[in-house]
């Protein structure tokens, strides 16, 4: 399922989760940089009474202030420039901390969850909730910590105001608060900006990476202008999403910049008054001042937090989504382990609907592969051969019908003791940017090299992996981009012997590769599917032609079924296939 339209979740729900799942982890840091903040909030509070101390002093004629008021101020800039460090570092490190925890229970989440849910949307969209969501909920996470500290410098400053002149303190206090409610309304617009906005970022490097992995279509039929259109609309929709957070977000400063006026006038005017008629002292004055100024940028930094903050919790509510979408194929509550066997394999009228999809991929199925078989799957494209394979390893749970390996139902076994008994080999070898070692090993975890070399040897990879700059330990680079097309189906035929399954699951290539590369390939088949099962979605007539048997499979039916040459002289589908060289001769 897509994982995009999520209902708004309320905040508080929101930031309680991040709190008891992620972010108290960091808890230590996260005290930490409380703790600094607690002391740079005191630090920058204690300004405005060094200078009402200062000018008092001073015209009072105290000049031996002169002496020890400029080390006062000297020791507590130095001490708030200490605690302004000690802050910043163990807020953003809690902030990182905790932005890795999350993407660490992300990508477990997402490997984890059905191949149905990973299926359904770009890979380009999935990568973008480790990036762009991750820095809104990083932002908010610092902004809030920082607001908090914040708040608490206001706070100091006011118990400031309060000490040189409680009347004028309470009367600026109170305008502040004035400013909270347009500030909500913004913010809730914002979160609203911020969901289209990562909605329209994730298109834009869905189509990104589209595009690139296109490169050779897209210049030999010279796609290039209308690549360019698609990219242009793309960013132009990302640029007006952003710009609706920009608008939104611009409204808070002006608004806090107006409040400010008001206040500071405000001020003026009272304490003008008081210090002409002798009611207060020139000290109290400045000092009064310079604490309504210095609280000018917490208050603006705290008026934006607020978008800040919805920002961070779109992100959050994106990235929730995805770890609670529920899981439907997973183990039934009693499974037991697969029993042993030798791959006894049965198709029961099975069917499947993928869904939101109208017809059926797969009407009815019904077929046996006996031990050591190989069944040959072949029929018209979209007739549900690659669907039926699917079903064996779960990928999808069939609607219809069941399988049985060795005698049980695929469902009623545990998906790890089921999926350890498969190997799959596809059209596409899959090289992962690791080692030789590594993309070979990991079809049996725990294999040794000396199994890891035997397996290649098997798969007629063993003299060019030797023959590469470190041997095994040669990093294959990204898709395997050292080793010729043959050569990665040969590794991956490898990892699948070393995984000696019960079951191979085979999709074979539809074009053939060059001569030598497709002997080796080939020969590394025949040892891969000596003695086991195999259900291979042939494309080759050589493959059919020493099938134990195939299925002929029309709209998700099996139509036909039976040997080469039973088939041909029912002079049905297959023998139709088979005339119109629906099969490759080599
Ligand atoms: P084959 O492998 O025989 O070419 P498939 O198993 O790939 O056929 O497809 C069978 C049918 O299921 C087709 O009609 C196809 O359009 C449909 N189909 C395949 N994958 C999906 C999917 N992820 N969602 C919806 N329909 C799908």
């Amino acid at each position: 399922m897509p994982a995009t339209p999520l209902a708004e979740t309320a905040s508080l729900p929101l930031i309680r989760r991040l709190w008891r799942e992620h972010l108290v982890h960091e808890r230590r840091r996260f005290f930490l940089a409380m703790l600094f903040t607690l002391g740079l909030a005191a630090s920058t509070a204690i300004y405005p009474i060094i200078i009402q101390q200062a000018f008092d002093l001073f015209t009072a004629g105290r000049t031996e202030a002169l002496v020890w008021l400029p080390l006062v101020i000297i020791l507590a800039t130095s001490l708030r420039a200490a605690f302004m460090y000690l802050q910043q570092v163990n807020l953003h490190g809690a902030a990182l901390g905790t932005i890795e925890h999350i993407q660490n229970g992300l990508f477990g989440a997402l490997t984890r969850a059905d191949y149905a849910t990973i299926a359904a949307e770009a890979p380009a969209r999935q990568a973008m909730r480790f990036t762009t969501d991750a820095a809104a909920i990083r932002e908010a996470i610092a902004r809030s910590l920082n607001g908090a500290g914040d708040a608490l410098t206001i706070v100091g400053l006011v118990a400031s105001m309060l000490w040189l002149d409680w009347q004028l303190a309470l009367m600026a206090a109170l305008l502040y608060p004035i400013a909270a409610w347009p500030i909500a309304v913004i913010g809730k617009r914002v979160r609203r900006a911020a969901r289209g906005m990562q909605d329209r970022a994730g298109d834009t490097s869905a189509l990104l990476n589209e595009s690139f992995a296109a490169a050779r279509v897209v210049r030999t039929y010279r796609l290039e202008a209308q690549e360019e259109g698609r990219a242009r609309q793309a960013f132009a929709a990302l640029r007006e999403s952003l710009l609706r957070i920009v608008r939104a977000r611009a409204r808070v400063d002006p608004i806090l910049e107006v409040l400010g006026g008001l206040t500071v006038a405000l001020v003026l005017l009272v304490v003008g008054w008081r210090v002409t008629t002798g009611q207060g002292t020139i000290g109290e004055f400045t000092g009064f001042v310079a604490a309504v100024l210095i609280a000018a940028r917490p208050v603006r930094a705290l008026g934006s937090l607020n978008a800040a903050l919805q920002e961070g919790l779109a992100g959050l509510n994106r990235v929730f989504g995805v770890m609670d979408t529920p899981r439907r194929v997973t183990d039934a509550l009693a499974a037991q382990p697969l029993p042993a066997g030798r791959g006894a394999l049965r198709f029961e009228g099975v069917g499947f609907h993928y869904p939101g999809s109208e017809i059926p991929a797969i009407e009815r199925l019904d077929f046996v592969a006996e031990p050591g078989q190989t069944v040959a799957l072949v029929g018209p494209s979209g007739a549900g051969k690659s669907t039926a394979i699917a079903l064996l390893p779960r990928l999808h749970d069939a609607t219809a019908g069941r399988i049985l390996l060795d005698g049980a139902d695929v469902r009623e076994v545990t998906l790890a003791s089921l999926r350890d008994a498969i190997a799959f080999v596809g059209q596409e070898a899959v090289i992962f940017d690791d080692t030789a070692l590594a993309n070979i090993a990991c079809g049996r975890p725990g294999a040794t090299r000396a199994e890891v070399e035997e397996a290649a040897r098997a798969a007629q990879a063993h003299a060019f992996l030797e023959a590469l700059p470190q041997g095994y330990d040669t990093v294959l680079g990204p898709g395997g981009g050292r080793l010729s097309g043959g050569q990665r189906q040969r590794v991956s035929l490898a990892r699948a012997l070393l995984r000696d399954p019960r079951v191979l699951l085979l999709d074979e290539a539809t074009s053939a590769l060059d001569a030598e590369n497709e002997a080796a390939v080939q020969e590394a088949l025949a040892r891969l599917r000596q003695g086991r099962t195999t259900l291979v979605i042939a494309h080759r007539l050589a493959t059919v032609q020493n099938a134990d048997r195939i299925v002929v499979v029309d709209q998700g039916r099996d139509v036909e079924q039976g040997t080469h040459a039973e088939l041909m002289a029912a002079g049905g589908l297959y023998a139709r296939l088979v005339r119109t060289q629906a099969f490759t001769a080599e």
